[in-house]
């Protein structure tokens, strides 16, 4: 399909492009084996001389479907469906670092990344440097050793709600021969395209937005195809002969690609953390409708948002559509269309906070976000219960914090619960 469509279009069309005669709805493949009928044929795919499919750890159809569609809209060269958001993370990891390397990330990350990166990643000899999202350029560079990788970020923190300047953090890990790699799970291509601002590595958890309706876990790693593995000092092993593969060089061979091939030709292949067929087929789906959906996520959070500024039981608010927010210009320039659909409010304790969740009806009390349906969270004692006091609180997150994730249902009614719930308390 190509690529001078509008967001909107692509999502719809992107992807899959039917030949004469065949289902115009991506079909699913839902097969592990590919049959061939010449075993030089075969030997050619395993070498990497030949494109096909021939085993679906490696590569399938119908998740390629998806992976197509998410590296149009997102404007990389290519991309690999995971079997979560945390494989993705962890796909990147392994492809650029090795024991003794370096990860630099900002401190607002996601729980499941913080305990990734803080713990299990430690344990593999790789140890991660922490930085306020705040910070200068100079706090930042004072961080920075030959040891060092990549740089991680997200676009829109969850659950802090800050927004990342991209281009400045950017300009940063170029400097210092690394890729900026984003997860770009809460704004969606649709509102952030994180490539524009020169970010080289995208990741998403698809379990969120991207599905959008709460029925596949999934995630992606995107690749810009514009970061220089050649011209780093850093990233050798992109660019001397690899003995699992017949001595070709990543970079010679597939040239501005090399990064997201040799992440599913030599990591998926060993790490096997691919999305299911099933998964693939319903994540496309789901993203047909990805901008009609963030439309209306980001107009219906934008006016919860507004009625909340206003009430007094409430002790902090973070949205980033709201003109009192520190970072609604950062907003202005990244999420122009809209802000997404996750607010983040706080009582003034724990038991506040409680009170106020169980007294909900319509919006539910679920351990997801950024699906369809409104939702409610207490991070301190759900998704980020197992970070430290002092943890939670470099991570932004009191004790009294809760976040709603507001769905796509009539903007009224979603009101009228958390009104009712207020009186409650
Ligand atoms: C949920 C989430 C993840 C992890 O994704 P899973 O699909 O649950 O593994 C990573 N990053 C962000 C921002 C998320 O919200």
């Amino acid at each position: 399909m190509k690529r001078d469509y509008s967001l909107e279009t692509l999502a719809i069309q992107g992807g899959f492009s039917p030949e004469d005669g065949e289902s115009r709805v991506a079909p699913i493949i839902q097969s592990t084996t590919f049959q061939y009928h010449s075993a030089e044929k075969v030997a050619n795919l395993f070498a990497l001389e030949e494109e096909g499919y021939f085993y679906t750890r490696l590569a399938n159809p119908t998740v390629g479907f998806a992976e197509e569609k998410l590296a149009t809209l997102e404007g990389g060269v290519g991309a690999i469906g995971t079997s979560s958001g945390q494989a993705a993370t962890s796909l990147v990891v392994f492809t650029l670092c090795q024991a003794g390397d370096r990860i630099l990330a900002h401190s607002n990350l996601y729980g499941g990344t913080m305990n990734l990166f803080t713990h299990t990643l430690k344990r593999l000899g790789i140890e991660t440097d922490f930085v306020n999202i705040d910070a200068t350029d100079e706090e930042i560079e004072a961080l920075i050793t030959d040891k060092h990788k990549l740089f991680f970020t997200e676009t829109l923190a969850n659950p802090g709600l800050e927004i990342s300047d991209i281009e400045r953090f950017s300009k940063i890990a170029h400097d210092h021969e690394m890729p900026l790699v984003v997860d770009n799970t809460f704004a969606t291509p649709y509102l952030c395209r994180p490539f524009d601002f020169g970010a080289d590595i995208i990741i998403h958890s698809s379990s969120k937005y991207l599905d959008g309706h709460a029925v596949a876990l999934g995630g992606f790693v995107v690749d810009s195809g514009n970061f220089d593995w050649e011209k780093s000092s850093k990233f050798k092993d992109f660019v001397e002969p690899d003995p699992t593969y017949n001595d070709i060089s990543f970079t010679e061979t597939f040239g501005n690609s090399a990064f997201i091939l040799r992440a599913r030709t030599n990591y998926m292949r060993d790490y096997g953390v691919m999305m299911s067929p099933m998964n693939g087929w319903l994540t496309n789906l789901g993203m047909e409708t990805l901008a009609v959906r963030m439309d209306r996520h980001s107009e219906n959070a934008l006016k919860i948002a507004e009625f909340l500024e206003g009430e007094e039981k409430i002790q902090s608010l973070k949205y980033p559509g709201l003109k009192s927010s520190p970072y609604y210009d950062l907003a202005q320039k990244y999420l122009p269309k809209g802000q997404s659909g996750v607010i983040s409010f706080s009582f003034e304790s724990r038991e506040k906070a409680q009170e106020f969740i169980d007294g909900l009806e319509l919006i539910s009390l679920v351990v997801h976000v950024a699906d369809v349906r409104s939702h409610i969270l207490h991070p301190a004692s759900m998704t980020h219960s197992q970070l430290t006091e002092k943890e939670l609180e470099e991570a932004g997150i009191d004790p009294g914090l809760v976040r709603l994730s507001v769905g796509i249902e009539k903007v009224e009614d979603i009101l009228d619960d958390i009104k009712k719930a207020l009186g409650n308390i």
